[in-house]
């Protein structure tokens, strides 16, 4: 009978595992201020998490440390989205080029403490072009504050008039990346919508794809599997239904899931 008993109860703290372990894992998505009396996040980024089996939390900016942490508990897992330029003096001490676009101040220092809170949390985290570059600025790399202005020989549109889940130039992945494992390509068309792009890779990331021109397209935290970044806009297409890069996003999921099941 005891024996029994042993057996029953080994069965349900199983069973109580496997429904922790198949939980969809809480995605935040960072936000910013829409004119100044909404907080806005693209709904292409929360269709994308939900099409890949994640639950999406939007992010709104705050300064304060207690309140950032807090949210850092209730979340598995992290995008940075695109938006506004990122101030070069404040964040990578250059002076600004007559190219820059909009800044916002407020945003900028919210989602650089958030990153460096979430990776040193091990929280997994997904930068999408202005994350992405906001990614290499936390970690001490720097920017092309406007490319056609400061990238002398690129002869690439950045900057397409074609739908978002449509794919505009190619970017060249370097095998064995962790884009190249998401995607399963070592070559694609990916849609571009920025100016800005990174320049010197931050220590302890590297550079995993290219366009033709040389741009940074992707990076990743070098031995992590849990950190990366696209300068192109997948949640464009994943968005819309088109699954080229919905792998991007997949691999997110899996490992906020991994994340989720070691915070107790
Ligand atoms: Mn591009």
């Amino acid at each position: 009978m005891k024996r029994v008993l042993t057996i029953v109860l080994v069965l349900l703290v199983a069973a109580a595992a496997c429904a922790q372990q198949g939980k969809k894992p809480v995605i935040g998505i960072s936000s910013t201020w829409g004119e100044g009396t909404s907080v806005s996040a693209p709904l292409t980024y929360v269709k994308s998490v939900l099409r890949a089996g994640g639950v999406p939390v939007v992010l709104p900016i705050t300064h304060d440390p207690e309140i950032m942490s807090r949210m850092l508990d209730g979340v598995d897992g992290i995008i940075m989205t695109g938006g506004e330029d990122i101030d070069p003096l404040k964040w990578f001490g250059e002076e600004p080029v007559p190219g820059m676009g909009q800044i916002v101040p407020e945003r900028d220092s919210f989602d650089i403490a958030l990153i460096r809170m979430a990776i040193e949390r091990n929280i997994p985290l997904l930068g999408i072009c202005r994350g992405h570059q906001l990614l290499n600025v936390a970690f001490g790399g720097s920017l092309y504050q406007d490319i056609p202005s400061q990238v002398r020989g690129s002869n690439v549109k950045h900057s397409q008039r074609a739908p978002t889940y449509y794919g505009t130039h190619t970017i060249d992945i370097e095998k064995g990346s962790l884009l190249n494992k998401q995607i399963g390509v070592e070559s694609v068309a990916v849609n571009s919508y920025h100016h800005q792009a990174v320049k010197d890779i931050a220590p302890g990331y590297k550079v995993t794809a290219r366009s033709k021109d040389g741009i940074v397209e992707a990076i990743e935290k070098i031995g992590s599997t849990k950190v990366f970044g696209v300068q192109f806009h997948p949640e464009g297409f994943t968005a819309n239904n088109v699954d080229t890069f919905l792998g991007i996003f997949q691999h997110l999921i899996k490992e906020a899931k991994n994340y989720s099941a070691t915070k107790k």
